[in-house]
C-alpha cells in the first residue's frame, strides 16, 4: 500500500462566484507564469488525474529535498485549482487545532459536534466559532492554528504528493487567494 499526501491552501472568506473565478485565475497565472505548473497533457484517472503537473520551475517553490527527482517520476504528482466550495479533510492526519492565543488544544465540543458543525459550514456556509477551554477566547474555527484539521472554502489550490512548499511561496499563494486562508495537510 503506497502512502500519499497532499497540501491544500484554501480561501476561507466567502466571495461571489465571479470573484471566485477571478481569484482562481490569479492563482493559476501566478503558478503558470513562474513555470511551477504546466497543463497535464496526459491525464489519466489512475496515474495522473490532475489538470496541472509540475513545470520546469517546480523546484524553486519547494523546500530543498533529496527526493525531488523521485517526486517528478511519481504517480499523481499534479496540482488542482478548485473554484467551487469544498471541504478539505486531513484524513489520517486529522487532529484538533490549537488556540491561536494560548496554544491549548481545541475544546471537547470541537470533536464531539464535528459532524454537525462541519455539515452546517459546508451546506449553509456557517463557519463555527469555538471557545478555548484555557483562555476562554472565542475564535472562528478557520483561525485556530494547525494544518491537520478540516477546512471549508474556495478557491483552493492542492499540491498532490509534492515536497513541502516553501514559506515564501505559501505566502504568495495566500496573498493571491486573499482574505483569510488556511492550510490542510492530508495523508492517506
Ligand atoms: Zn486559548
Amino acid at each position: 500500500m503506497v502512502s500519499e499526501h497532499s497540501m491544500t491552501v484554501v480561501r476561507l472568506d466567502e466571495i461571489s462566484a465571479i470573484e471566485r473565478e477571478r481569484t482562481a485565475s490569479a492563482v493559476q497565472s501566478l503558478l503558470v507564469t513562474r513555470g511551477v505548473i504546466v497543463p497535464n497533457d496526459r491525464r489519466d484517472q489512475l496515474w495522473q488525474p490532475s489538470t496541472w503537473k509540475p513545470g520546469p520551475e517546480a523546484a524553486t517553490v519547494v523546500e530543498p529535498t533529496s527526493w525531488f527527482d523521485g517526486f517528478l517520476q511519481t504517480a499523481d504528482n499534479g496540482v488542482d485549482i478548485s473554484v467551487d466550495r469544498d471541504a478539505y479533510h486531513p484524513v489520517e492526519n486529522d487532529e484538533a487545532p490549537r488556540c491561536p492565543r494560548c496554544d491549548a488544544e481545541a475544546p471537547a465540543d470541537y470533536t464531539e459536534s464535528y459532524a454537525e458543525w462541519l455539515e452546517a459550514w459546508m451546506v449553509e456556509g456557517h463557519e463555527p466559532s469555538f471557545s478555548c477551554g484555557s483562555c476562554y477566547r472565542s475564535t472562528p474555527v478557520g483561525d485556530w492554528n494547525g494544518r491537520f484539521s478540516v477546512l471549508v472554502g474556495a478557491p483552493a489550490v492542492t499540491f498532490l504528493n509534492w515536497p513541502p512548499i516553501s514559506h515564501g511561496h505559501l505566502a504568495e499563494l495566500r496573498d493571491a487567494l486573499g482574505g483569510r486562508t488556511g492550510i490542510v495537510s492530508s495523508h492517506w
